[in-house]
């Protein structure tokens, strides 16, 4: 037998022993049933859904408050603009966590439900994200680690922390309508991670992405309004 036939023997011999320990590995470890990062990409997508039905009835509410030149309809007005605007950061970043992983989130028409700038209306927001943070972000956070996906955990514990301040201010917002304590003069939302603080007690950076407070967006009540 020639050299060169018995070096193409040898190589097929060599590809055919490698297939078949290829095969018997497969069988071992068993084929992957569901792709990489699935369960953090069911998050961010279940996540994003729920964000953007909260931005669409933060919207409602600040509409429903601009109905009525009082005081408490003013500073409902600013909270709710604010806090939708801190909603479509999240949801922002969530798209850029989900693309870094491969996938995206389609946008679907959401129905919310009427706004009526009242003390109910605080309460239901107050619930929706009690939900979020009590329910969803830490496992959402558990599972992206278990992904070794840190960057789509940075940015649910972002968000998470802002969800946290958005239940504070809520309550606070609530209170200050019944004139139990004194209504902030504004609110100001860090335009890279969401996060929101009212005017007095805004940080020199965000305690989150570290922002500076120069960069944040304000949305300031109409103190005019009696
Ligand atoms: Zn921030």
């Amino acid at each position: 037998m020639k050299f060169s036939t018995m070096l193409i023997a040898s190589v097929l011999v060599s590809l055919a022993a490698l297939s078949a320990s290829y095969g018997y590995a497969r069988r071992d470890l068993g084929a992957p049933e569901r792709p990489l990062w699935a369960t953090t990409i069911d998050d961010l997508k279940q996540i994003c859904a729920l964000k953007l039905a909260a931005a669409a009835q933060y919207e409602r509410e600040a509409e429903a408050a601009k109905s009525a030149q009082n005081a408490p309809n003013a500073l409902q007005r600013q909270l709710y603009e604010a806090l939708a605007h801190s909603e479509h950061i999240h949801v922002r970043n969530y798209m850029r966590a989900l693309n870094k992983l491969g996938s995206r989130y389609v946008c679907r028409a959401l129905a919310p439900e009427m706004g009526v700038a009242t003390q109910s209306g605080l309460q239901r927001s107050i619930a929706m994200e009690r939900y979020l943070v009590d329910e969803r972000h830490e496992q959402s956070i558990l599972n992206a680690l278990d992904d070794n996906s840190k960057y789509a955990a940075r940015i649910v514990a972002w968000t998470s922390g802002g969800d946290v301040k958005h239940i504070l201010l809520l309550e606070q917002c609530a209170l200050a309508c019944e004139g139990r304590c004194e209504a902030p003069s504004g609110y100001a939302v860090c335009p890279v991670c969401g996060n929101t603080s009212d005017c007095e007690h805004e940080d020199c950076y965000c305690p989150f992405c570290m922002t500076p407070s120069g960069d944040y967006v304000r949305f300031l009540v109409d103190m005019s309004a009696k």
